[in-house]
């Protein structure tokens, strides 16, 4: 979620036609693949692919995939309610939705068929069936605007829950540091589900999820913390096996493991018993923590802040404002 952050161009792809006045914009159509398969026009500007329907217009690329052409913030009006829940305080909706629109607007690649794809590895997107009331208001009242910093646009990242201190981007992914990246104090997601939380991984799932190449340290029989980065999140963590030990980068240990089974990197403890099968693991949060908290956000909301606020927060030294200015 961290490329450059160059301005939306504009490519073949346009809109046909929009079928709710409500949440389109003047910008040229996004380009989201949706995948193989058979896509029909629809009533109103919309068309059906493999049982949903979507706004915009639709093209099939040279190897059979279809690319839906779809307005921004109709595109936005869906991703809101996927990101986050709509029944959420509007405040938090409308940080949602600058969010998600000024996420895109990093994603345009000339070089692709596509900009986006729509699941978690940009931002999840269902069409029309995704749209909900209450977002769709989010979207309509924050149109148009964006977060910027500086000359360009922000580089947005988002998680749901941050464990009481987001993290920073070069920490997580590497990098040069980003200013309005670094990582803050949150106080407000405490509702969360996930805030604390303890799990139970057995050693043998954990040793079969890690690469071949550290089969050499033989079974594995524990893991440390060896080193935490400012948030508190573990940056180096010791695989110790029978015949050896050997240390890997928290975020590599993570993604191997499986982001769901490891919720977090915020690893408060870990208890492993002589000759148990499992290892008991306590932590904080849920998801990589960069950016924005979401469940700080609902808990901002809930005490009166207004999107801008909870935006200038996560995001220090950024500024919402209007995309065509
Ligand atoms: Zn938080």
């Amino acid at each position: 979620m961290l490329a450059p952050a160059p301005l939306f161009v504009a490519r073949a792809a346009r809109a046909q036609s929009d079928a709710d006045p409500a949440i389109t914009s003047a910008r040229p159509a996004l380009r989201v693949l949706l995948g193989p398969g058979e896509a029909s026009p629809g009533a109103d500007g919309t068309f059906a692919f493999q049982g949903r329907l979507y706004r915009g217009s639709f093209t099939r690329l040279d190897d059979g995939q279809i690319v839906n052409l779809v307005d921004l913030e109709a595109y936005v009006g869906s991703v809101v309610p996927a990101e986050m829940s709509p029944r959420w305080p509007a405040a938090a909706l409308e940080t949602q939705s600058i969010c998600a629109r000024t996420y895109v607007l990093q994603r345009s690649n000339p070089g692709r068929p596509y900009d986006l794809v729509p699941s978690e590895l940009d931002q999840v997107y269902r069409g029309i069936e995704g749209e909900s009331p209450n977002a769709t208001a989010a979207v309509s009242a924050t149109a148009g605007k964006v977060l910027r910093f500086s000359a360009g646009f922000a580089q947005v990242a988002y998680s749901s829950c941050c464990g009481g201190h987001t993290e920073a981007s070069s920490d997580a992914w590497g990098g040069i540091p980003i200013p309005y990246l670094g990582g803050v104090v949150c106080t407000s997601c405490s509702d969360s589900p996930y805030f604390r939380w303890s799990s139970s991984l057995t050693l043998e799932s954990i040793a079969s999820s890690l690469p071949a190449s550290l089969a050499s340290i033989g079974d594995l029989v524990d893991l440390r913390i060896a080193q935490r980065d400012a948030s508190g999140r573990a940056r180096v963590i010791e695989l110790v096996g029978r015949n050896d030990s050997v240390t890997v980068q928290g975020s590599a240990f993570r993604r191997a493991v499986g982001p769901r089974t490891l919720r977090s990197l915020l690893i408060t403890a870990v208890q492993h018993w002589p000759d148990s099968p499992d290892i008991d693991i306590e932590g904080g949060g849920l998801g990589h923590g960069v950016g924005l908290c979401q469940w700080g956000a609902h808990g901002m909301a809930l005490a009166g802040a207004g999107a801008a606020g909870i935006l200038a927060h996560y995001f220090p030294g950024t500024v919402v404002n209007d995309l065509e200015r």
